[in-house]
């Protein structure tokens, strides 16, 4: 390297597009040392015992990785990858490439937090400087039209205020030529092996071949917006379940930073002067700031949202009850809709939003099994696991968030019909109802003898019998609820976890 560099500390925002220390750095007119750290913790354990990481998620954190040394390289540049600790692994390069500075995007969560603590420490302990930066959501935090600490409880408040006070900043566009890496290791990403994972095997039957980085990121808003126009009906397709389309599937790329929300929005402006502005280009704006706000609730209430009594602080004696979790966990709860997504999200890494809603419900309002399993299930799993958003989702779908509107539960029947009316989504992943008619689908423990015989499903061997029934568990559930509300509203103590 021609010059002491400034590192360039990679983490949730693998992109080139969009990115704030990358355009400080390169205004500093000096070298870049871009450094990427597989951080072995990640790889760990939930409290309940799931692999902290599952394998569609490493999966696509190492092709979004690679996809960011491919894109340096291209510039010019190259990633420096290494396995450890960020705030041993960072400041010892530093060290030795003598950098002047580090900078890097700043988190909102207790563990990312205190990482990036002890890394400042770090740096400060060897004469390192650093300078951190805000890049992960539409509006700055600067920008907002109140402080953190006063941040509003309720989304609506939140989205009115800041939709009509505040304004989305323009996005930072990809530098065309990067200054040369010199002589280092720039040493090997890792193997899912190396991790402790097993290769996931693909299903055809998954919404879409996710592959992560930035090149398939911008790839998909092109196809999801430009190509298929599917933008302009988003708000009328944004509650499907099967195909590729009815949503944009931005989320996996989003939560690794492949894709800025903020160059969404830039897009979703251009589209709106180009083609059309109606209430889908406004609706999936609209979606973006549900990630904003959970981000922001995240920032104001810090551990608050991984205690079990939630945001509201509402004591309720979950139950750990593995043998039913286990049947959700495997989509045999005999309820089709929740098996269908259960088994989807087992298969893919991936579950829609409605999915995700119902399932979450019925674990929570059905079973009454403690929601932190359910959460920490869903960051084994999901290749878009994002933690406020998949936090705070849990907070609200256990009735435990912080915008309390007593026991709401979703009738998965109501749902069935109103989502899978023709029972195609269900039978897309439960093979074995798939002579069943539609109308019948979503209620197999009806059929009579006869009819079993006749749509080749045995009940109780083929599919199993519900684990509950539907309305008697929400109503003994929603007692156990009201009966937490009423005694209520504890002080809100620290929790260890995160
Ligand atoms: C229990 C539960 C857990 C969830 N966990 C996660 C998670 O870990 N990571 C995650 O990204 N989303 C999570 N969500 C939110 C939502 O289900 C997904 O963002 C969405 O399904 C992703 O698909 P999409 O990109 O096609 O969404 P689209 O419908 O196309 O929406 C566009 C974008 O808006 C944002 N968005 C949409 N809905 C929400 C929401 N309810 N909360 C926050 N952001 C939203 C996402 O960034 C999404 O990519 C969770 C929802 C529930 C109910």
């Amino acid at each position: 390297m021609a010059d002491t560099p400034i590192l360039l500390w990679f983490r949730n925002d693998l992109r080139l597009h969009d990115h704030e220390p990358l355009q400080r750095a390169l205004k500093q007119k000096t070298a870049i040392a871009p450094v990427y750290c597989f951080d072995p913790r990640h790889f760990g354990k939930t409290p309940y015992g799931f692999p902290k990481t599952g394998a569609f998620r490493a999966q696509f954190l190492l092709e979004s990785v690679a996809d960011l040394r491919a894109s340096l390289q291209k510039r010019g540049s190259d990633l420096i990858v290494r396995v450890g600790k960020p705030e041993e692994v960072v400041p010892a390069i530093a060290r030795d490439l003598g950098a002047t500075a580090v900078y890097f995007h700043e988190e909102a969560t207790a563990e990312e937090i205190a990482v990036e603590e002890r890394l400042i420490q770090a740096l400060k302990d060897q004469g390192t400087a650093h300078q951190s930066f805000w890049g992960a959501t539409l509006y700055a935090p600067d920008d907002l039209p109140f402080g953190t600490d006063e941040i509003p409880e309720v989304f609506t408040q939140f989205r009115k205020r800041v939709e009509s006070q505040s304004d989305v900043r323009s996005p930072f566009a990809s530098p065309k030529a990067l200054p040369a890496l010199g002589a280092i290791a720039l040493g090997e990403l890792p193997t899912l092996a190396d991790l402790g994972l097993e290769p996931p095997s693909p299903d055809k039957r998954g919404v879409l071949a996710f592959r992560g980085g930035e090149t398939a990121g911008l790839a998909r808003l092109q196809h999801y917006f430009w190509q298929s126009d599917r933008l302009s009906v988003y708000k009328e397709t944004r509650n499907g379940m099967l195909g590729a389309d009815y949503s944009s599937k931005f989320s996996p790329w989003l939560a690794l930073g492949c894709l800025s929300p903020r160059y969404i929005h830039d897009q979703v402006l251009t589209y709106e002067d180009d083609r059309t502005a109606n209430d889908s280009t406004y609706w999936l704006i609209f979606e973006l700031l549900w990630r904003d706000y959970f981000r922001f609730i995240c920032l104001k209430h810090g551990n608050q949202i991984f205690r079990a009594a939630g945001l509201q602080g509402v004591e309720i004696p979950w139950k750990e009850d593995w043998p039913r979790f286990e049947l959700w966990t495997r989509g045999e709860t005999g309820f089709p809709l929740v098996d269908a997504n259960m088994r989807e999200l087992a298969a893919t890494g991936f579950m829609s939003n409605r999915g995700r809603q119902n399932v979450a419900s019925f674990l929570t309002k059905n079973l009454g099994i403690h929601w932190h399993m359910g959460a920490e299930w869903f960051e084994s799993l999901l290749i878009d696991y994002d933690v406020c958003s998949n936090w705070g989702n849990w907070n609200y779908t256990a009735g435990v968030g912080n915008d309390a509107r007593g026991f709401r539960f979703f009738n998965i029947l109501k749902q069935s019909k109103d989502y899978d009316p023709d029972g195609r989504y269900v039978k897309h992943w439960l093979p074995e109802l798939a002579d069943v008619p539609g109308a019948k689908v979503h209620e197999p423990w009806k059929l009579q003898p006869v009819e079993q015989k006749r749509f080749n499903l045995r009940l109780g061997v083929d599919y199993p019998n519900p684990v509950v029934d539907l309305f008697k568990s929400a109503q003994e559930n929603e007692k156990v609820y009201n009966a937490a509300v009423s005694r209520h509203a504890p002080p809100r103590p620290k929790t260890k976890r995160r």
